[in-house]
């Protein structure tokens, strides 16, 4: 088994994050053997300095098999699709048009995969967190923005491209929230309601300054359980897993799972109604899943479409 992993071809993976590109290299995601921090800052810049990253790596520790991309969105995340890893209209507008898969392949002339990345960080939950040993569930990020991997029958599931779901319509009540929402499209959609930076707008502060006892937090959590409310009536799923900056703050994960029991109202799949503290839960890989994720789609690239076992 160690022979075998010696011998694995060596798997470059990003995490291109809004904020920041972590980039690892390893032969199996257990392992890291090198990685590296850089800001997210113009596309020329920043790319240059990840390349000159996985160069450098290749140079010490041998040729690199292929490449897997966990990539901030929107994002053609479509195989089938003439433009298939590239950044779409993101409000990071240098990077509009980015074509980030192609980019990677032709510098580095190795294979690339590219998917988003919370649909990477649902790979590495289902294969090493907290989604071990279950076939259907949801992995949703509350940071910048909101978003989610949604895997069902053990394969992640897009339609023709990612899905949206920070962006489902949300019920709001303007007189305990005049908030408008901070969505440039929507105003109040979830991810206008219940993103960081609403928290911050609406309450002007960072959710890191708000204590617990803050009304902040309950309105918080009355968002999340429409989410999880939504999602779980959509797709049935075994169990939410709400990983991102917001709910660094754990003591939400009671609340919210109070609130969708009382949104479900005894209707609802079992798993939701029966087992409320292991249906919605927190990541077990915290701030590392989307580049363990990024590993798993470069091993997934070496073995074809199948995950590899
Ligand atoms: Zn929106």
């Amino acid at each position: 088994m160690l022979q075998a992993a010696q011998n694995a071809p060596l798997l470059a993976g990003l995490e291109a994050g809004g904020t920041n590109f972590n980039c690892v290299v390893a032969r199996d995601p257990h392992r890291i053997l090198a990685s590296a921090r850089f800001s997210t800052l113009k596309p020329q810049h920043t790319l240059t300095e990840v390349l000159a990253f996985f160069r450098d790596a290749s140079e010490t520790l041998g040729p690199l098999g292929t490449m897997g991309i966990a990539s901030f969105g929107p994002v053609d995340n479509n195989p089938a699709s003439p433009d298939y890893g590239r950044i779409l209209n993101t409000p990071k507008f240098d990077w509009v048009q980015v074509h980030l898969l192609d980019w990677f392949r032709e510098k580095l002339g190795i294979p690339v995969r590219l998917d988003t990345d919370v649909n990477g960080a649902a790979l590495a939950e289902q294969r090493l967190g907290a989604a071990r040993g279950i076939d259907n569930f949801i992995y949703v990020t509350v940071g910048t923005g909101i978003g989610a991997g949604i895997v069902m029958g053990g394969q992640l599931i897009n339609g023709f491209t990612h899905t949206e779901i920070g962006h489902m319509r949300m019920s709001r009540d303007g007189e305990r929230d005049p908030f408008a929402g901070c969505c440039p499209f929507h105003g109040d959609c979830l991810e206008g309601l219940a993103c960081g930076p609403a928290l911050e707008q609406r309450w002007q502060r960072p959710g890191t300054e708000l204590p617990p006892s803050h009304p902040a937090w309950e309105l918080q959590a009355d968002y999340l359980a429409q989410m999880c409310a939504n999602l779980t009536y959509c797709y049935a799923p075994e169990r939410i897993i709400i990983g991102g900056g917001v709910m660094q703050n754990a003591f939400l994960f009671p609340l919210v799972r109070e609130r969708v029991q009382q949104l479900l109202n005894g209707y609802g799949p079992a798993p939701a109604l029966a087992h409320p503290d292991s249906y919605i839960v927190p990541p077990a890989l915290g701030g590392v899943s989307g580049q363990l994720g990024a590993l798993l789609l470069a091993q997934q690239q070496l073995h074809g479409n199948s995950p590899a076992a």
